[in-house]
């Protein structure tokens, strides 16, 4: 595969929803350690909701298309934190992704990046808040570096997000539910950034 079409991006999102689905208990078992126990709950809802409407795509959707349709719908039924974060994210990658009908290296690129940019201006978080972004910045930043290989950009992309997501663990968070435990965040990893971390392994391992 050269680029990434609008069937790779359906691929891509089916993924998601399955993996979400597996790793429910998981996610939400983080945030009850720092948060109010409902994020993988919250994203299981907002992914079969999608899951439900991806039918009623064109048979041949641009990327825009389907991460547009990923956006309202995460829009209109993820609640709490995380579904205006994600929603806004794949809002403005679906604008970034315009009506290309694939997605080169640049053009991922320039996706991903409208994500994290959306991400940061709708939660104001900067970086080691212990939230998404914490995932999501290393992901832009090796993506951006990774060369004129889409397949390497979406490694590269993972791996970062992988390891963002890992090292929140020593932090206190100053953003979301958990910034009121203060110290007692320290040791747990942000539910947040483990799902962003979830979300771009599935990108790189669907083909
Ligand atoms: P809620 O906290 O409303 O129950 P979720 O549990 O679904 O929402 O999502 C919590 C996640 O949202 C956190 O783990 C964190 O990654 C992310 N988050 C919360 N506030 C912000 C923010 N201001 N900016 C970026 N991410 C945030
Ligand atoms: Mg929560
Ligand atoms: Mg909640």
């Amino acid at each position: 595969m050269s680029g990434l079409d609008g069937a790779w991006t359906r691929r891509w999102i089916e993924a998601i929803a399955a993996e979400i689905a597996t790793r429910k208990s998981e996610l939400t078992a983080l945030d009850r350690a720092i948060g109010d126990g409902d994020h993988g709950e919250n994203l299981d809802r907002g992914f079969q909701a999608v899951l439900g409407k991806l039918d009623g795509l064109d048979d041949a959707p641009t990327p825009g298309a389907v991460l547009k349709l990923v956006a309202t719908t995460l829009i209109s039924t993820v609640g709490g934190a995380a579904g205006p974060l994600y929603g806004t994210a794949f809002l403005k990658a679906a604008m970034a992704a315009g009506d290309r009908p694939e997605l080169d290296a640049t053009g991922l690129v320039e996706v991903l990046t409208a994500a994290r940019d959306g991400i940061v201006a709708r939660g104001k978080a900067e970086p080691n808040d212990k939230t998404m972004v914490d995932a999501w910045g290393p992901a832009v930043e090796a993506a951006g570096a990774a060369g004129d290989d889409v397949r390497a950009v979406l490694e590269a992309a993972a791996s970062a997000a992988a390891e963002g997501a890992i090292a929140t663990e020593p932090l206190v968070a100053h953003k979301g539910r958990a910034s009121y435990l203060g110290e007692r965040a320290i040791g747990h990893r942000d539910p947040g950034a483990e799902s962003t971390a979830l979300i771009l392994r599935v990108a790189a391992d669907t083909q």
